[in-house]
Order: C-alpha cells, then structure tokens, then sequence
C-alpha cells in the first residue's frame, strides 16, 4: 500500500499523496515498535532491571511521536512552499491512488478497533489509522477539485489537513507517555480519596511518603508509610491491619501493586525530610 502511494505520489506530483504515504509508513513502523516494545515488556525482571522492560511501551510511544512530528513538520514545509508556487498536480490519478489508500486504512482500521482501549500503543495506532482514513478523503476532495476547477492549491491544503490532523494525536500520546515518565498520578486515581480510606482504619493514625504511580500504562502502584497505634504493635496485629490496607486499595482502587511500610510514630524521628511529606 507504501509502495502504491509512492509511485502514486510520483506519478501525479502530488504533496498530499507523500504527505499520506509518509503517514502510513510512520504508522507501519508504529506497529512495528509496538509490537517489539510489547515483547519486550514481558521479559522477565533482573537484578541490573528490577522492573523488567515493562517500561519499553512508553519509550516506543515516545519515538511514535518524534517520528509523527517530523513527519508533520515536513509536511507543514512542503505545504507552504507550495501553496506559494504550486505545480500541475494530475486530479484523476491522485483520486485513484487515494481511493485505493482509503480501502486500505478501512481493513486495518476494523482489525484494530477491538484493540484500541488495551495499550497505550494499541490505541495511538488506531487513533493514527482513522486520521489516516480522515487524510485520504481529504485528497479526494483535493482531487476533485483540481479536476474541476483547476486549483492546484487544494493539493497542498489536503497535505496541511493530513498534517494537521496528526497533531491533536500525537499531544495526547505525548502527554499520557510523559506522565508516566514524571511519575505521574495515572488517570482515575484520586490520591485524597486513598489517603482518606487509609487514615479512616481502626489503629491508623497518619499515611506520609504516599506515592503513587504507574510503571507502564494500566499498572499503577502505590508505595506509603502508615503510622498505627502502640497496640497494633504491641498486639502483633501488623500483618491483618497489612490485609486490610491491600483489600482496600484492591477493592476500592483497583491498585494491585502495594508496598506498606508500617511503622510506629516513634519511628518518625528516624527517617529524613525527604519522608516527611
Ligand atoms: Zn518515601
Ligand atoms: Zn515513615
Ligand atoms: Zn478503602
């Protein structure tokens, strides 16, 4: 389908089938590092990678970007080049081509669609395939255009569309990569509402160092210091007040990945600033 707009975008001189075809081949090598990131993802834990690779997601997600930016820049260059002094753009071959790139993006984009709320990559590819779908329908127009009324611009205004409609996505993508890079909270997670419910139990009396975080898209995890009462102690029952917190952030938080540092208010004059908050 690459190759088909290539020649096409040859044969007709058009910028918005390269604008397109460029598009696809972003997409493609996409999918491509998504599927490798997603393999590398499982491998098993060590002791120089304690978290395994499960971070290779958001680095595949954040090289998607920079290849959809540059594309999107490249694309803006042309345009405007063009719109300045626009060629003859042959109308009919560039619908053709176009029509042919539309029935593509519609196969992969009904593959893709039961995929798309799963992973992060899954999703900004079947986001970029339905802009794609968005991007040959306005090369149709362009080309209907140009056959009718001869405006050869319309050609490089449906290479700014393609171009344009990559942005919002690769925003989105970028922000929700970028979160989890900063340690972000995920999305849906309200940390007041955690740090409510703990302190709420029979024998807490405080949480601090309270983080919470995801390590890739869809596993957050949560880590905190919980201050209890004497008795909890000095009773022995650490290890049930531990059941409950897990139960609570598992059942009304939908964290499964807990570390509870249970401690004595004692304890606080031991630990540095960096904990205290
Ligand atoms: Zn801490
Ligand atoms: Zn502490
Ligand atoms: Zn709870």
């Amino acid at each position: 389908m690459i190759a088909a707009m290539v020649v096409g975008a040859w044969a007709t001189g058009s910028l918005a089938l390269v604008a397109e075809a460029g598009h696809v081949a972003v997409d493609g090598s996409g999918v491509a590092i998504a599927l490798v990131a997603s393999r590398l993802a499982t491998r098993a834990p060590s002791n120089t990678r304690t978290f395994g690779w499960m971070r290779a997601e958001i680095v595949a997600a954040l090289l998607n970007c920079v290849l959809l930016l540059a594309l999107g820049v490249y694309i803006a260059y042309g345009a405007l080049q063009r719109l300045a002094d626009p060629p003859e753009v042959a109308g009919g071959w560039v619908i053709a081509f176009a029509v042919v790139g539309l029935i593509g993006n519609g196969v992969s984009l009904l593959l893709l669609v039961r995929g798309s709320r799963t992973s992060l990559n899954v999703r900004a590819v079947f986001l970029e395939v339905a802009s794609d779908a968005i991007g040959s329908v306005a090369i149709i127009v362009s080309g209907v255009v140009i056959l009718t009324t001869g405006f050869q611009r319309a050609d490089a205004i449906a290479a700014l569309v393609i171009g344009v409609v990559i942005v919002p996505r690769v925003f989105v993508l970028l922000r929700q990569s970028v979160n989890i890079i900063m340690q972000g909270v995920p999305a849906g997670i309200d940390v007041d509402a955690i740090r409510t419910h703990i302190v709420a139990m029979n024998g807490v009396q405080d949480v601090h160092s309270l983080h919470v975080w995801a390590v890739t898209s869809g596993v957050p995890v949560i880590s905190a210091h919980v201050v209890v009462d004497d008795d909890v102690i000095a009773s022995g029952s650490g290890a049930e007040m531990l059941d409950r917190l897990v139960e609570c952030l598992r059942g009304h938080f939908e964290i499964e990945h807990c570390t509870f540092q249970i401690e004595p208010h004692q304890h606080r004059s031991h630990e540095g600033s960096y904990h205290q908050i």
